[in-house]
């Protein structure tokens, strides 16, 4: 294999004698970095932050230095930071590995990021059915207290933090920021309108509140051992670090592979590291990031231009594994949790489980997408029991096209997402489909989804 893992994270997730508790944590160098940022200003831990290019790894890539410097630091209202581990995005399964497997790197860079943001106190959200999790959590904050590396004057210096695991519901837009945020409070996790609910200026109970993913935490400690300028170095311009790709379904040996951003392609995660297809079976389609990023179809093509000016013409296989090449591409990172279909599924089941998912998870509080979601799980089921009308394609386009861009948080681009992208990309696979079960006839696709 030409390209191997970087595994910053995941450096000793699996290592033999390795154990996920501060003992062993400490042995390994665990909070060296908290006191290395403790030596530090507030602000220049920021900076090293936003000096280290580090997006956010919960999905929307966002940096994370700018996200901090977002925040409202005037109002003389306390500052929250929330950890969000809610980690519910179909496909992705990168954060509770790290959680079981190596949790103070979390608590770690939780305690650093409160202290770069001056917050006192600090939540980390996890979604209820992670019971261990949750356990593992509270059992790492425990022992991080014992050793006064957490809770009442940290390190014997003036700074105090207390950090809380809050169970949610297991509701999917309790990942979406403010709909935590709601949880959080103790209602309905109903995602607020921005403006003004920006979390930076009015979040928790009101007041400026930095919601991070997990990973994201786990991150900062790395960015902060190593400088943010070293750690720029690591990766490509306009995304630094490492990407934990969580590849499922239809590959060889699917897992979580640790690997330097921009530094392997599709086509060597699936091939080299994941194996290829399964005998006998030809890869046909992926979702690069997590259920909610749009389709790409092996053998279509992509060109166009990167953020910097350079022209690409790529096949699926040669787009490098970076925010900005796949989001050149029309779809996006996410949280690189990659489902592979390949051709034993039927594309309209795969978009009729997509569509029944995002129908169920919908708050209701946008008619496009309460309606729309529903509408679209129902047209994508009405095909697969082969009822389906010619006009069917079209129809979901057109009911996709109308959700997105017009509801308060994003579950209304995850909705049309998969639809706008299957659906063209498809289309002619969904009319054979609908044709052939019109006509009574045996299905070639030997994987029933549903
Ligand atoms: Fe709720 Fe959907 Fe509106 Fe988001 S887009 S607030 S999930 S109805």
């Amino acid at each position: 294999m030409s390209v191997q893992e970087r595994r910053l994270i995941y450096a000793n997730v699996g290592k033999p004698g390795y154990t996920p508790d501060i003992d062993c944590y400490l042995k390994h160098g665990g909070y060296e970095a908290l006191k290395k940022a403790f030596a530090m200003k507030p602000e220049e831990v920021c900076k090293e932050v936003t000096a280290s290019g580090l997006r956010g790894r919960g999905g929307a890539g966002f940096p994370t230095g700018m996200k901090w410097s977002f925040l409202d630091r005037k109002s003389g209202k306390p500052i929250y930071l929330v950890v969000n581990a809610d980690e519910s995005e179909p496909g992705t399964y990168k954060d509770r590995q790290i959680i079981y497997f190596d949790p103070h790197q979390i608590i770690e860079g939780t305690l650093i990021t409160a202290y770069a943001i001056q917050a006192k106190q600090a939540f980390i959200y996890i979604r209820g059915e992670f019971q261990n999790g949750a356990k593992y959590l509270e059992k790492a904050i425990a022992e991080a207290k014992a050793k006064n590396l957490c809770g009442d004057k940290i390190l014997g210096s003036d700074y105090s933090v207390e950090i809380v695991v809050h169970r949610g519901g297991g509701c999917y837009v309790c990942g979406e920021e403010t709909g935590l945020i709601e949880s959080l409070e103790g209602k309905r996790g109903y995602p607020r309108i921005k403006p003004p609910y920006f979390p930076a200026v009015l979040g928790l109970y009101n007041c400026p509140t930095i919601v991070n993913n997990a990973e994201t935490m786990a991150q900062v400690k790395h960015v902060v051992s190593l400088g943010g300028a070293e750690f720029a170095k690591i990766g490509v311009p306009g995304d630094s670090g490492t990407h934990i790709w969580g590849v499922s379904g239809l590959v060889k040996k699917p897992g979580l592979y640790e690997i330097e951003a921009g530094k392997a392609t599709f086509g060597q995660l699936l091939n080299d590291f994941c194996g290829g297809p399964l005998d006998g079976r030809k890869f046909k389609a992926i979702i690069p990031g997590g259920s909610s990023t749009k389709i790409l179809k092996f053998g279509e093509r992509f060109k166009g231009k990167l953020p910097n000016g350079t022209e690409f013409d790529w096949a699926l296989e040669d787009i490098p594994l970076d925010s900005n090449s796949i989001a050149a591409c029309g779809t996006g990172l996410g949280t690189g949790g990659t489902i592979v279909l390949d051709d034993s599924v039927e594309m309209i089941q795969a978009l009729a489980n997509l569509n029944a998912f995002y129908a169920h998870e919908t708050c209701g509080q946008c008619t496009p997408c309460r309606e729309g979601s529903l509408w679209l799980s129902r047209i994508s089921k009405r095909v697969c029991s082969g009822k389906g009308r010619e006009e069917d394609p079209a129809l979901l386009l057109d009911i996709a096209n109308q959700v997105a861009g017009r509801t308060i948080c994003a579950h209304g681009e995850a909705v049309a997402w998969p639809v706008q992208s299957a659906v063209p990309k498809f289309k002619d696979e969904y009319l054979d489909s609908i044709r052939r079960a019109k006509a009574g006839e045996q299905s070639p696709y030997t994987l029933k989804l549903i």
